[in-house]
């Protein structure tokens, strides 16, 4: 029998507290790729019952996110905060099968609790010391509920047992259920469930067969685990597969946010949009980032990972970020655009920077430089130049390039060009001939020229330049750049 004889049906569970982590993309692609393979549903629930940590606008964040990525959930999303009437029938469940109880202390005196005992937990051991439907007499844990003094529901965990997680990346985890705490369920100050209690209810619910998320949850697993005996939901339970963290590009610790702004690369997969990405791109990137196809295997479209994608590939230990493969990524999808498509892409840009330029020479360019670029946006950094005449030249390159007889030669070699015909690969030649035939360096004559035509010592083969350009408007640079750096002698 294959062990996906069930209908797989997955979920990416994020919670609105902030804008998507490229961390948070991996968990809903994963998720995504094994719903594909295996023919099944993904969905898509927000876990919004923690009021104090919700971020306006994180919802829509992740929406939009998860969208461009092309990551597209099956079902409408979920919203757990909408669900409130569903969870309290089963903490009511839970109570009056003794599975969990009715505490009372305030934070203040757990606080207190936490200062007199070190390493406080509420569990068995301390449960009957606190106040709770256990230490109370019924009718005053009735009177106070009615009386409206705030209350928890906690989970009543029996100590000494042992809860077996059968992880599917990291095998069995065995955990002894004397660590664990009697977890809150659920508030009566907001009459929300907590994380815990509305996840497992949802995941039953909504008939989830595998749960795949990041590996800071394995540790709330066995609690979950239990939860399922305790409502009787054992044999629907779903098989857990928890991922190795991202990590630092050093790979000491956790990649966090701040690692972007150090190092200057995005954390946020909206600034992967922002930045220029492809979002083919993110999604390859991505996908190997803890995983891998079991050869050497790396550019692999979204189909591609699908087919392959198997979780018990995963790796176990932490993934380095490694900022150099996203871009290289880029590049690789960059490149098999066509001219046209790329084309257009720069031509937006270009007039959005009120730029106005013609269709075919913006696809010529874009033929010349493609090579040269990771993003669209470098075209504007590279080939900008094609558009607009240099307004200022760099300082650097004219010392080194602008000689006391660079501005006769310039003058010499505009007349040059303007009697060939400078399209013609001929013309190089012919150039080159005249300079040597006058006695002139070719190197101090050509990059004098490029200063003159693209404003700094960079950009493709020279001619190219200029057949580009046009005639015309290679010797008006020329005569531009003669007029602002040559300085008048006082003979
Ligand atoms: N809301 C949790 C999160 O933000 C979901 C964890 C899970 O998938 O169970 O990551």
């Amino acid at each position: 029998m294959s062990e996906y004889q069930k209908k797989v049906r997955v979920r990416f569970a994020p919670s609105p507290t902030g804008m998507l982590h490229i961390g948070g993309a991996r968990t809903a692609l994963y998720n995504y790729l094994f719903a594909r393979q295996h023919g099944g549903t993904f969905l898509l629930r927000i876990e919004d019952t923690d009021t104090g940590r919700f971020v306006e606008g994180a919802e829509e964040y992740i929406f939009e996110a998860l969208d461009w990525l092309g990551i597209k959930p099956d079902e409408p999303p979920v919203r757990q905060s909408a669900r409130k009437r569903i969870y309290e029938e089963y903490v009511r469940l839970l109570l009056d099968n003794e599975k969990a109880y009715i505490a009372f202390d305030t934070a203040e005196e757990l606080e207190a609790k936490r200062k007199e005992t070190p390493n406080f937990q509420y569990d068995a051991s301390t449960r009957m010391m606190m106040r709770n439907s256990l230490t109370l007499k019924q009718e005053d844990t009735q009177r106070l509920i009615e009386t409206g003094h705030p209350y928890t529901v906690r989970i009543r965990i029996k100590p000494e047992r042992i809860v077996t997680v059968n992880d599917l990346i990291r095998g069995e985890v065995k955990v002894n259920t004397s660590t664990l705490d009697d977890k809150v369920l659920w508030k009566s100050s907001d009459g929300m469930p907590t994380y815990h209690l509305a996840n497992v209810v949802d995941d039953h619910l909504m008939g989830i067969t595998h749960v795949i998320r990041g590996e800071e949850w394995l540790p709330s697993a066995p609690l979950h685990m239990l939860l399922y005996h305790y409502l009787k939901w054992e044999a629907t339970m779903p098989t857990f597969a928890h991922l190795s963290l991202l990590l630092k590009p050093e790979g000491n610790g956790k990649l966090s946010k701040r690692d972007g702004e150090r190092l200057g690369f995005p954390v946020f997969v909206l600034d992967y949009r922002e930045r220029g990405y492809l979002p083919q791109a993110v999604v390859n990137f991505v996908a190997l980032l803890g995983w891998n196809p079991g050869d050497d295997r790396e550019v692999m479209s979204m189909e591609e990972l699908i087919r392959t994608f198997d979780l018990s590939r995963c790796s176990r230990s932490g993934a380095k970020f490694d900022y150099e493969k996203a871009k290289w990524f880029n590049r690789q999808y960059l490149q098999s655009l066509s001219d046209a498509a790329l084309a257009d892409a720069f031509l937006t840009i270009l007039k959005k920077k009120g730029v106005m330029a013609e269709r075919d020479k913006v696809m010529r360019v874009v033929r010349l430089m493609k090579e040269r670029i990771h993003f669209v946006n470098d075209l504007c950094e590279e080939a900008g130049f094609f558009f607009c005449a240099p307004m200022a030249y760099d300082e650097k390159t004219v010392k080194k390039r602008w000689k006391s007889g660079t501005s006769v030669q310039l003058r010499e070699i505009a007349s040059v060009l303007q009697n060939i015909d400078v399209t013609t690969p001929l013309a190089e030649e012919k150039v080159k001939e005249w300079i040597a035939d006058k006695g002139y360096s070719i190197g101090d004559v050509m990059n004098a020229l490029r200063l003159a035509l693209v404003g700094e010592g960079k950009g493709p083969h020279l001619f190219e330049i200029i057949a580009l350009l046009g005639k015309e408007e290679t010797v008006q640079r020329i005569e531009s750049c003669i007029a602002c750096l040559s300085i008048p002698t006082s003979s």
